[in-house]
């Protein structure tokens, strides 16, 4: 195998920085998707994901507005059109929810259900002016399992996040992706909230899948249908306002996929559904909450071996 010295170097290209963290952790995380299996079996190789770090900035483009949300999972889609790109979050416009019901939600915490919540996040995209987006998978046809892990697994997600063993190292790539945004009191009131939640998973995630048929019917053409197997080596955290990942062209250039995570659109969500100068709180911990999410669903998710990439504004 071909040994590749990681850079910890910042490389300037135009508008964004993109900064190579090296591999996304040093120790072994519960979920399936392995970089280091693919390099093993030899369908890609560290040059390889190097050339695709380096030549980031080429696959960035901008969003078009009216374009549905996407999901950070990096199969292909083969309806996309790239011209016309939606910004990709965790488990698509549903997704937010739970981020919204950890850190916002001033409701009962032992009631409510994933679905309404779900519904209700919907609606609000939908008043503000965002396609909200979902998918399903090539394999999920005719089973209970819609096909997108961040929905699919959102109880496993919330229970990965309160794994002792694993605590430590969420912390970490949390504070690595909010740098200077990490505060500690909300982190830990987060977590509170998500062991509270987690303590009634099986009635608040019960019915999830769900959201995907209620959202295809509320709003038409708003779910893909990815193809394929998982072969994300990358995960691209993306700080630059209004660019996205052209999904489909990186991974047929590369013969790999990224997990892309377009970080500005959850902050931008934030300003929008709490605009008001006094939700400041409100909008941290709402920020805060989803990328506490979209890390514990890449434990979930990964065994974590895959190359973690911030794309920063210059
Ligand atoms: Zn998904």
């Amino acid at each position: 195998m071909p040994k590749v010295t990681k850079s910890t170097k910042s490389t300037k290209i135009d508008h964004a920085t993109v900064i190579d963290y090296g591999t996304l952790s040093d120790i072994t995380w519960p979920g399936s998707v392995s970089a280091r299996n693919m390099i093993a079996s030899g369908k890609i190789n560290d040059i390889t994901i190097s050339h695709a770090i380096q030549a980031l900035n080429e696959f960035y483009v901008l969003v078009s507005p009216a374009a549905r949300t996407r999901c950070i999972d990096g199969r292909h889609d083969p309806e996309l059109d790239e011209k016309v790109l939606g910004a990709q979050v965790p488990g698509g416009a549903p997704g937010a929810a739970l981020a919204y019901r950890l850190g916002v939600d001033k409701d009962d915490l032992t009631r409510g259900t994933f679905v309404v919540d779900a519904e209700e996040m919907i609606a609000r995209y939908l008043r503000l002016g965002f396609a909200p987006g979902g998918h399903r998978d090539d394999h999920s046809a005719g089973k209970t399992a819609v096909g997108c892990g961040a929905i699919d697994g959102m109880d496993v997600i919330l229970a990965t996040m309160m794994r002792p063993d694993l605590v430590d190292d969420h912390k970490r790539v949390v504070k690595e992706l909010l740098g200077p945004l990490f505060n500690r009191d909300n982190y830990l009131r987060n977590m509170g909230a998500a062991a509270v939640l987690n303590g009634r998973s099986a009635d608040y995630f019960r019915g999830r899948e769900t959201i995907i048929d209620i959202l295809e019917k509320r709003v038409k053409n708003s779910i893909a249908t990815l193809k394929g197997e998982h072969q994300e080596a990358v995960v691209v955290v993306n700080f630059v306002p209004g660019t996205t990942l052209a999904s489909n062209r990186f991974s047929e250039t590369f013969g790999l996929q990224a997990f892309g995570y377009d970080l500005w659109r959850s902050m931008q969500m934030a300003e929008k559904i709490m605009p008001r100068s006094d939700q400041a709180e409100d909008r941290e911990r709402f920020i805060m909450a989803r990328v506490m999410s979209t890390v514990a669903t890449l434990m979930a998710l990964t065994d974590g071996s895959q190359r973690l990439v911030l794309r920063m504004p210059v």
